[in-house]
């Protein structure tokens, strides 16, 4: 006989737990994640949620003693943003609602970004910044130094590393496809998560000659690898190639073959849509000494 990993008590022979405890457990979960975005999204009663989060666990077989309690929390949070993420958009209120609630229960940022979430919460940021507010965070040089050339007329929005440069080496007159594809949907409206999810980078007819950093300004896309150097400006790209995995350029000129950079799937979706961002603004101010950068937006500037 086995005993119920949810309640103890002799679940029948060779069984690992009853259905009916599975099942709470499984509607505990699901509650717990509903009131937590709720209050961290929404700023419903926020000052009892550990109250009902406890009293929740208690009926479900959830632990939320202690430590468990802030591991609860801070999952609660990151679906929060994704939940976020995925209505398109984060209004100043939902990042007012997100930023109290870790304040509230004392989520560090590396605790919240031991999931990646804390990430998703600064790129949505950014992106809130570039397209609600038409603003250009200043890029704090003091944490990292970006290894590009910068002109004066530009400001880095985002580096990400450990990009692959994929170049098409199969020689072709024709190229049919995606040229000049625009991936707009509205101003201020993020591009879904799963909108390209279809799509990987093809490597059958790409080539993967090179590895490194790729970085983002209001301007250009820069890349630094271990062999290739470059910057391409935006206005010369005519058409993007948006992948589940990466994106695909095609430069303004009449030897241009088509160019991917591969990443990961969060990190090609926040390409895009900062991309996407820059190039429908009509103008983009760039900050000044002393303006806020991405870390002084997230915990409140601008909004
Ligand atoms: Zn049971």
């Amino acid at each position: 006989m086995g005993d119920c990993r949810y309640c103890g008590k002799s679940a029948g022979f060779l069984r690992k737990e009853h259905k009916e405890c599975a099942a709470s457990h499984e509607q505990g979960l699901g509650m717990i994640r509903k009131v937590c975005v709720d209050a961290a999204l929404r700023g419903v009663d926020v000052n009892i949620l550990t109250d009902k989060v406890r009293s929740i666990g208690a009926a479900a077989y959830i632990d939320t003693s202690g430590a468990a309690l802030g591991e609860t929390l801070a999952r609660g949070w990151g679906q929060a943003v994704e939940a976020a993420m995925d209505d398109h958009f984060l209004s100043n209120e939902e990042k007012r609602a997100l930023n109290r609630y870790r304040v509230q229960h004392n989520l560090s940022a590396d605790h919240l970004d031991g999931s990646g979430h804390f990430t998703l919460f600064r790129m949505m940021n950014l992106l809130n910044a570039l397209s609600e507010h038409g603003v250009a965070p200043r890029f704090d040089r003091r944490q990292v130094r970006p290894p590009f050339n910068l002109m004066k007329s530009e400001e880095l929005l985002w580096m990400f590393g450990g990009t692959d440069y994929l170049e098409e080496v199969t020689k072709r007159e024709f190229r049919g496809g995606s040229l000049g594809v625009s991936f707009r949907v509205a101003k201020g409206v993020y591009i879904r998560p799963g909108a390209f999810r279809g799509r990987s980078v093809a490597t059958s007819s790409m080539q993967h000659t090179d590895s490194g950093i790729l970085g983002i300004t209001t301007k250009h896309i820069y890349f630094k690898g271990n062999r290739k150097s470059f910057r391409v400006r935006l206005e010369k790209i005519v058409s993007f190639d948006p992948y589940r995995d990466g994106l695909g350029i095609m430069r303004d000129t009449a030897r241009a073959k088509p160019e991917v950079f591969r990443m990961g799937e969060t990190d090609a979706w926040f390409l895009v849509n900062i991309i996407d961002a820059v190039m429908s603004m009509d103008s983009v101010r760039l900050p000044k000494a002393g303006d806020p950068t991405l870390d002084e937006i997230v915990d409140g500037g601008l909004a």
